[in-house]
């Protein structure tokens, strides 16, 4: 009987289990065996509507009427349209850890997210807090001696301590600054601590008809707080091709997302930046009967992003170039495109680095912000801001009861 996740990660480590610690839960609310049954009758019942692409069934139901979402090819990676999008998977390092990284402040993919967030605009007051500490604990007087590795060690020492990045295979809090995995240049090997959207899909959910908003997804057991759901699978555009996507009558840009990460980290992006919103690495995803051109699309990203920093310099990002890339999901997705929005979100979108820490193409990936109940629909913040695209009203009908009853 194990009581707290540190031990169990120890035995299973140690075991050379083939179970993960992802696959357990100390949260007590959470119901692990009770599978939700839906007391409607169902007019369409599959049981695996990926037809086996993905690591997991997802059950489709339809308890509406007897249609199915419009066909689309189910994938489950990204995957660039066009030859000209070329990842940056050269300059990836990987860790030389053998104790299944740990000790995150011995961890180069650990201090890389670290890294991220001791430069991040987003985090400034809590690294200058730490810092202001950190001047308290050395000799002032002192001025010969150099501190900066001291402190950058010190810092990464605070950050650990704070529960920053994953713990016992989840993610309780959002990380601005992005998340950077072990990869396969890292001497640790699965049972690392610093992997888990590289596993893929692992909970078990169904994609149901909500009638109000077109398609959406529940999950089907119970699930603990900071659970990885499902990352945004789909093709890569650049913005030409997105435009002209947009622009087609036939399908609009109706499961567009944004890869705009790199947007929140270089100023330049931001000139026409007119107000700050609560989100920095702003994401858009447009479900049906949501018709908006690219440009608007764009727009909304930039209008969206918080203030400028001075992360360009450190974060190499003047080696690429300044496309903001899109996801699309239309004729190839996954579970992903089907999430709706709600004002009152279950759901949280985090940036994850696995194959490249290409800033411009990160990994989008879907995290339970609170335990959920089996049966509840799952749900994210859109995060637009009413009013920033001109012309555009869209009302929301998420029916939670804080419902800005607008989403622009
Ligand atoms: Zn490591
Ligand atoms: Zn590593
Ligand atoms: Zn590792």
């Amino acid at each position: 009987m194990f009581t707290d996740g540190e031990r169990l990660h120890a035995f299973l480590y140690q075991t050379q289990s083939l179970l993960s610690i992802r696959q357990f839960t100390f949260d007590m609310n959470c119901r692990v065996t009770q599978k939700f049954i839906s007391p409607n009758t169902a007019f369409v019942n599959l049981e695996d509507y990926t037809s086996g692409k993905d690591n997991v069934p997802i059950m489709l139901v339809n308890e509406i009427d007897s249609k199915l979402p419009k066909p689309f090819d189910y994938v489950t990676e990204r995957i660039p349209l066009t030859s000209d999008i070329v990842m940056d998977k050269e300059s990836i390092k990987g860790c030389s850890c053998l104790d299944g990284c740990i000790d995150t402040t011995k961890c180069a993919c650990w201090q890389k997210t670290y890294d991220g967030i001791i430069q991040s605009h987003y985090y400034e007051d809590l690294i200058g807090s730490l810092k202001d500490l950190f001047q308290q604990s050395i000799d002032i007087e002192d001025d010969t001696i150099d501190h900066t590795e001291e402190m950058r060690l010190f810092l990464y020492d605070a950050l650990s301590k704070r529960n920053f990045g994953y713990k016992h295979g989840r993610l309780l809090e959002k990380i601005h600054s992005g998340i950077y995995e072990c990869n396969g240049k890292c001497k640790c090997d699965s049972r690392c601590i610093n992997r888990c959207v590289q596993f893929g899909l692992n909970t078990l959910l169904q994609i149901f008809n909500t009638s109000e908003k077109g398609w959406g997804v529940r999950t089907l057991y119970d699930l603990p707080a900071g659970t990885f759901l499902s990352f945004y699978a789909g093709e890569i555009l650049n913005d030409e091709d997105a435009n002209r996507r947009g622009t087609e009558k036939s399908m609009g840009d109706v499961y567009f997302t944004a890869l705009d990460f790199i947007t929140s980290l270089k100023p330049t992006f931001l000139q026409k930046k007119s107000k700050t919103s609560q989100s920095d690495e702003h994401m858009s995803m447009l479900n049906e009967d949501h018709q908006l051109t690219s440009n608007e699309l764009y727009n909304l990203q930039l209008n969206g992003n918080k203030q400028p920093s001075t992360e360009e310099k450190h974060r190499g990002l003047s080696n690429y170039d300044s496309g903001v890339y899109v996801m699309d999901a239309h004729y190839k997705g996954n579970v992903s495109r089907f999430y709706n929005h709600s004002c009152s979100p279950n759901v949280f979108v985090q940036n994850v680095f696995v194959e490249t820490w290409d800033v411009r193409f990160p990994w989008v990936a879907f995290y339970t912000t609170s335990s959920i109940k089996a049966g509840t629909e799952l749900v994210w913040d859109y995060s637009y801001e009413v009013d920033t695209v001109e012309n555009r009203v869209l009302h929301c009908r998420c029916g939670s009861d804080e419902c800005r009853h607008r989403l622009l």
